[in-house]
């Protein structure tokens, strides 16, 4: 492409001379003509001169019948002086126009010479764009196939370490040992050690998988190749491959360094599982960075790590030793963890004296570190907002409530009679939990709409609780039916805002019985195998492994499970009714109640 650049230039500027050249001759030849001195001197003497235009050591001669002359003079030598050696009478120069115009002979040239140059001029430009055009498609084509790795050097600006990760003590330990193999290979290879080469992060959407990566390459101090699995895929066939075999060059070129596969899954999906054209493609891909992979000469100091939020659907090649064999599982932070990633996102924001970060991080169980990171900075923006200069406890507690439940959405105006039934709504929630021995104690109750809510009620642990009985399922389901339930006692009739109450009661009663095996019917046994094919985009499909017959009497046990759950809500609504109408009214006047209120009205729990 370049050579055929450089062509065109010197193409180019030959064309320029030639027709510079042309239009000399052709100018002298034609327009003007060249005399001599004694010539002009005839002619003024005959009075045939009209203008005598002097341009430095030339005189252009206009005569009176309209032609044009050039006359040469000594150079210094001076028109007047010239009017005095060749004795011209003074008179027959008083009809003469004489100018004198400055040397103004490129200027001159130039106005003879463009007339001629501006069709190859505009010629040359136009071409020159259209090559760059064309050149610009033809390396964007190139550089398809090349690697979309984002490289970040040694000398990253904010480096990140592991000081900047909260936490997941278990996931740092295993990659100190990474961070060693990078910097000294040479001490684990006299040990005839096989340094590994892939690191697997596993962990759900947010836990620091992609912060961890980052945080290996800046305490190793080696370059960070990163990539996401998506990339790979492109609408073309064979590209994922060829990006994956540049990347891999690019990297074993700046060895010891790191490369990172992020969203793995998006390529590593078990061959074979897929419907639609994608899975070709995929598989190729697979396939060249497992060839990658083994292709490491051992003196190659590269490692792969790669992060993943669905482990399940990887393929079982990926995980085979010498490859990803080393896995580190991230999971979802505790409160202790909680309070430490908040401590490290508050550094740089200034907080109130009386702020406990403590009472934040007990208020977020199942907060991932993202979700953390994102309170904080909606936190910040609320304060600023209220054009505050520090940071406090209740712009803290609303953010939790904005990133748990989307932002309020006060414009959402219901109608007198659309607030009663929200509240009658949201107090039969409330009221049913707690009243029910083994749910959580509620927080706060709202209608204000947020979100997609329309009203809402947050129930809060006491501790972070990672198991669950059987019991704990059936009031759960019981209180999600409360406010249908409610609505029902109340107006005789229910509305569409128990929709998606409606949808996860099902959905967990369904889990009871097939993930959990907490039906007394059906036994101990799951029911489903669930697997993830693509087919014009993402979708669930269950294999069933379970005849007609059992569809059937799962289909029935969710409806035993769910009519006793309406049977319970209903039971404890009928007996507090005088509780929920004093709740009612109080959500009427104040639209939201916070936990001390709430017990007020009903004790405490
Ligand atoms: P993932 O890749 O697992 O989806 P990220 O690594 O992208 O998650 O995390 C997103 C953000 O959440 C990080 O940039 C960081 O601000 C915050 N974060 C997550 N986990 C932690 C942690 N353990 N310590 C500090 N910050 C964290
Ligand atoms: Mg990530
Ligand atoms: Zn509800």
């Amino acid at each position: 492409m370049k050579n055929l650049f450089k062509n065109f230039v010197i193409f180019f500027t030959v064309f320029f001379v030639v027709a510079m050249l042309f239009s000399v001759f052709n100018n002298t030849k034609q327009s003007v003509k060249k005399v001599g001195l004694e010539t002009l001197i005839n002619q003024i003497n005959n009075q045939e001169v009209s203008d005598i235009i002097i341009y430095g050591n030339e005189l252009k001669i206009i005569l009176k019948q309209g032609a044009e002359e050039v006359v040469k003079k000594e150079v210094g030598e001076t028109f007047s002086e010239i009017i005095k050696n060749f004795n011209i009478d003074p008179a027959k120069l008083a009809n003469i126009k004489i100018e004198v115009k400055e040397n103004e002979g490129t200027k001159y040239w130039l106005a003879t010479i463009l007339p001629f140059l501006l069709p190859f001029l505009l010629i040359g430009v136009f071409i020159y764009f259209m090559m760059r055009s064309v050149q610009g498609v033809n390396t964007r084509a190139m550089s398809f196939g090349q690697s979309q790795a984002k490289e970040f050097g040694k000398e990253m600006k904010n480096k990140i370490t592991f000081k900047d990760v909260a936490g997941v003590k278990e996931a740092k330990e295993e990659l100190k040992e990474v961070v060693e193999f990078l910097k000294q290979p040479q001490k684990f290879i006299e040990l005839g050690a096989r340094i590994p080469r892939g690191v697997l992060l596993l962990g759900s959407p947010g836990t620091g998988k992609t912060l961890l990566a980052r945080a290996v390459a800046g305490e190793a101090s080696v370059p960070f190749f990163s990539i996401s699995g998506s990339e790979f895929v492109e609408m073309f066939v064979g590209v994922g491959a060829s990006r994956v075999r540049d990347l891999f060059r690019r990297a074993k070129k700046s060895s010891p360094c790191i490369v990172f596969v992020d969203e793995i899954d998006a390529v590593g999906r078990r061959r074979g599982a897929g419907l639609g054209g994608s899975h070709d493609e995929r598989e190729q891909t697979l396939n060249q960075i497992l060839v990658e992979m083994d292709g490491f000469e051992p003196n190659i100091n590269v490692i792969v790590i790669a992060a993943t939020n669905r482990p399940d659907v990887l393929d079982p090649a990926l995980l085979r030793p010498g490859r990803f064999d080393r896995r580190i599982i991230l999971e979802d932070p505790d409160l202790i963890d909680r309070i430490a990633i908040l401590q490290i996102h508050a550094k740089k924001k200034p907080l109130a004296k009386d702020v406990s970060l403590r009472k934040v991080a007990e208020r977020t169980f199942g907060f991932s570190g993202a979700d953390l990171a994102n309170l904080l900075n909606e936190a910040a923006i609320l304060t600023a907002r209220r054009n505050k200069k520090i940071i406090e406890m209740s712009e803290l507690f609303e953010s939790v409530e904005k990133v748990m439940l989307g932002p309020e959405r006060k414009s959402k105006i219901l109608s007198d009679k659309e607030k009663k039934i929200t509240a009658y709504h949201e107090a039969g929630h409330a009221i049913v939990a707690h009243f029910s021995l083994h749910t959580d104690p509620v927080h706060k109750i709202s209608i204000i709409a947020r979100g997609q809510a329309g009203g809402y009620t947050i129930k809060l642990p006491n501790k972070d609780k990672y198991m669950h009985t059987k019991t704990e399922f059936t009031e759960e389901i019981a209180v999600l039916l409360a406010g249908y339930v409610a609505e029902q006692e109340v107006f005789g009739e229910v509305t569409t805002g128990s929709t998606s109450d409606l949808r996860r009661a099902t959905n967990l009663a369904r889990k009871l019985i097939t993930d959990y095996g907490m039906s007394e019917t059906l036994g101990p046994r799951t029911f489903g195998e669930k697997e993830e094919m693509i087919f014009l985009g993402r979708e669930i499909h269950e294999q069933r492994d379970y005849s007609e017959k059992i569809a059937e009497q799962i289909d029935k046990e969710i409806s035993s499970y769910i009519d006793k759950a309406v049977y319970q809500a209903r039971g404890i609504i009928k007996l507090r009714r005088d509780k929920i109408e004093k709740v009612v009214k109080a959500l009427l006047k104040k639209e939201v109640l916070e936990k001390e209120e709430f017990e007020i009205i009903v004790g405490v729990k």
